[in-house]
């Protein structure tokens, strides 16, 4: 195939899965929302219900009507958005388990005959969950509790601590019932950290848990793209729109076919680079639509060549850290019309 590629090792994904449940001595449950960060949620739950996993998060309802159509009724799966207006039949008729955030949630839940859900304590993000001083007593169907980080990607932060023992404190309220605190970065910030179950997404995808390459979680994903065309350009000539590059020296260009409708950001120019004949090649002016240009002088390239825009050779969070962003951006846009391949 010659189209820009998004290959997902699944042995990786299993060994990260592995790695994070050692580290914490905690079952993993993996958040797939965003069909698992854009790598296939059936293929990836499939991998890590092998490895052990049982419990998903998703975020919406529709993810998680999708999930359970494709992979049956064993999963247990939570909807992190909970029980929104409307939402209480649609959940409750697959056995999806809303994520209750709030007091209307909670009450349409009941109405509506409830059964098996979480409860989302907010311990200091403001986003979604109960403020601890507003947490509810215990009711029937209450299987999880959870709250999460809003600084676990900085081990430093005193916010780490502070939210570990506001829940550490709500939790007691709720002697009985499982508690699910750390997201990736919550994996690595300790054993007090760990609770019952933990909940990572981005490490398990290969993320590191603090935005930089971590040498103990592997590469997932593989994004690469074929050369269309590669030509010389003058001295004095430009490269793309805009005259993005201006050629001070006599240049080899490779023409790529992938651009920011596959999921390339145009603010990946000027600072980004791709592996490609061994080496890492800086691109050349401004991406568009359907393709990047890429400095080759001086290498063997031939077109159908292909180039990696992360992956195994250009970790995924240096790719992100070129574009002013984050792997999980990175995952979550790479575009619809990319081939999506699994190995493993
Ligand atoms: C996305 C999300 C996670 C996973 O976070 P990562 O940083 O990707 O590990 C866990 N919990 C909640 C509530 C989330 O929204």
């Amino acid at each position: 195939m010659t189209r820009a590629r998004l290959s997902v090792d699944l042995d990786a994904l299993a060994a990260n899965h592995d790695f994070l449940a050692r580290l914490t001595g905690r079952p993993v449950q993996p958040v797939v929302k965003a069909d698992a960060y854009g790598l296939g949620a059936e293929a990836c739950v499939t991998r890590l219900m092998q490895a052990g996993a049982r419990t998903f998060f998703v975020a919406r309802l529709v993810e998680g009507l999708a999930l359970r159509e494709a992979m049956g009724p064993t999963p247990v799966i939570y909807v992190l958005d909970g029980c929104t207006a409307g939402a209480a039949a649609a959940l409750r008729e697959p056995d999806l388990r809303p994520v209750i955030n709030h007091g209307e949630q909670l009450a349409r839940w009941l109405e509506a005959g409830g059964g098996a859900c979480g409860l989302h304590i907010d311990t200091g993000m403001n986003r979604l969950g109960f403020r601890p001083e507003q947490a509810p007593a215990t009711f029937p169907g209450l299987e999880l509790v959870i709250s999460h980080l809003a600084c676990a990607d900085e081990p430093d932060s005193p916010m780490n601590r502070q939210q570990r023992d506001t829940f550490a404190a709500v939790r007691g309220h709720y002697p009985d019932i499982p508690a699910s605190f750390a997201n990736s970065g919550g994996c690595f910030l300790g054993p007090d950290y760990a609770f019952d179950a933990v909940r990572p997404g981005i490490s398990l995808w290969g993320g590191g848990p603090e935005g930089r390459p971590d040498p103990r979680i592997r590469p997932v994903a593989t994004f690469s793209a074929p050369i269309l065309q590669v030509r010389p350009v003058p001295v004095g000539e430009s490269v793309g729109y805009a005259r993005g590059k201006v050629a001070d020296q006599p240049l080899t260009v490779a023409t790529v076919g992938a651009g920011y409708a596959d999921g390339v950001m145009r603010a990946t120019s000027p600072r980004g680079q791709v592996f490609v004949a061994g080496q890492l090649r800086p691109i050349l002016g401004r991406i568009s639509m359907d393709a990047l240009a890429v400095d080759v002088t001086g290498l063997d390239v031939v077109e159908g060549d292909r180039v990696e825009l992360f992956g195994p050779n250009r970790p995924i969070d240096d790719a992100a850290r070129d574009t002013g962003t984050i792997a999980y951006e990175l995952l979550t846009s790479v575009g619809s019309r990319v081939d999506r391949t699994y190995t493993g």
